[in-house]
């Protein structure tokens, strides 16, 4: 098998930087998150790969928290576009998680599928190379296990690392991670590696039989209950490694400008606010159903899978307390005629 020394870890992300982005997980500061390795500053960073979630997902590396589209000039009431921003330089998500991975899978569904392509995401994915990171620990707030995910075989990874002690298993999956596996061929060593034992998931979820109930409990008197602490606040979405709702916005100087996208979230107040000033999820109880409902119902009926990956961030970070394992749980145990 294809062996990393972890001692040739930082000269292979030199490596692979050379001629690509490099994304990868780490402490930067207060912020933890998918940065680049050629920010990565020697004794004030820390490279998070033994974690298992850091703060922020990757989807950055693919859909931008905030991206330019277009440059634009009117000219009286015509408007031109100038310029249009598709971006495939080249990208590598270094060390996602099987969740994360996933997260981008999902998103490769909405933006790429059902006869509807967005151009802008396509062509960040066109540039884009998954090196996932086996997870034989799951951590406490891990249940991706329930959400359809192989965490030790992610499905939509380029490579797949195993970490093996002092060195990582380097798995090839697809062309494209051959071609990064070429960059740094001198790097590797064929050797045999033990792997680690794999351990059992902490929280035990049982997802089963929930997107079908769900479909009949869009008015049932849970939804009062549960949404009750929820505080608006969108951390949850903007956390999530699934999460892709977004906002398109103009600005201008005079004749010119240019049109951006900005991650959204459905938990505010103005997502879904009408040009006529109605708004079908006005009301704190409706944006909280949104959410959980396209999660584990919406999502699953169109796509086929949850919009979950059970990577446990929006437990962490809710600032209220809001448990979506919790939520699972209410739906299983809900009494349909209440
Ligand atoms: S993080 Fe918690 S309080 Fe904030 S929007 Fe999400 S569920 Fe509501
Ligand atoms: S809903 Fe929560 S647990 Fe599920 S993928 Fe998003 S952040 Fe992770």
């Amino acid at each position: 098998m294809k062996v990393l020394s972890k001692a040739k870890l930082e000269a292979a992300l030199n490596k692979l930087s050379d001629r690509n982005e490099v994304f990868v997980p780490m402490q930067k500061g207060q912020q933890s998150g998918y940065f680049t390795w050629k920010s990565f500053e020697n004794g004030q960073d820390e490279l998070m790969l033994d974690a298992l979630n850091v703060y922020q997902s990757p989807k950055n590396a693919v859909l931008p928290q905030t991206e330019k589209m277009y440059s634009i000039k009117s000219q009286g009431v015509e408007v031109n576009i100038d310029q249009t921003y598709e971006d495939a330089h080249p990208t590598i998500i270094f060390g996602a998680r099987g969740c994360d991975v996933k997260g981008i899978i999902a998103m490769d569904d909405v933006f790429l599928t059902r006869g509807y392509e967005d151009s802008f995401y396509k062509a960040r994915r066109s540039g884009n190379t998954i090196i996932a990171n086996a997870c034989y620990e799951p951590g406490a707030n891990c249940f991706c296990n329930a959400m359809e995910v192989n965490s030790l075989e992610p499905v939509g990874a380029d490579v797949i690392l195993r970490d093996a002690g002092d060195g990582y298993v380097w798995e090839v999956k697809s062309d494209k991670g051959e071609a990064v596996t070429a960059l740094i061929a001198d790097l590797l060593e064929e050797k045999e590696a033990k792997l680690p034992e794999v351990k059992p998931f902490i929280q035990k979820v049982d997802y089963s039989g929930v997107a079908e109930k769900l479909k009949s409990m869009f008015d049932h008197p849970l939804w009062d209950k549960l949404s009750q602490p929820c505080i608006n606040c969108g951390m949850c979405t903007y956390v999530c490694p699934s999460c892709y709702c977004f906002d398109i916005q103009v600005k201008m100087w005079g004749e010119e400008g240019y049109r951006f996208r900005a991650w959204d979230s459905c938990m505010f107040e103005e997502y879904s606010r009408e040009a006529g000033g109605g708004n079908p999820r006005g009301a704190s109880k409706e944006r909280f159903r949104q959410r959980f409902l396209h999660k584990l119902e919406f999502f699953k009926e169109r796509y086929g899978t949850p919009l979950c990956t059970g990577c446990g961030r929006c437990i962490i970070v809710c600032p209220t307390d809001i448990n979506i394992v919790r939520i699972i749980d209410a739906v299983k145990e809900a009494e349909i005629n209440a």
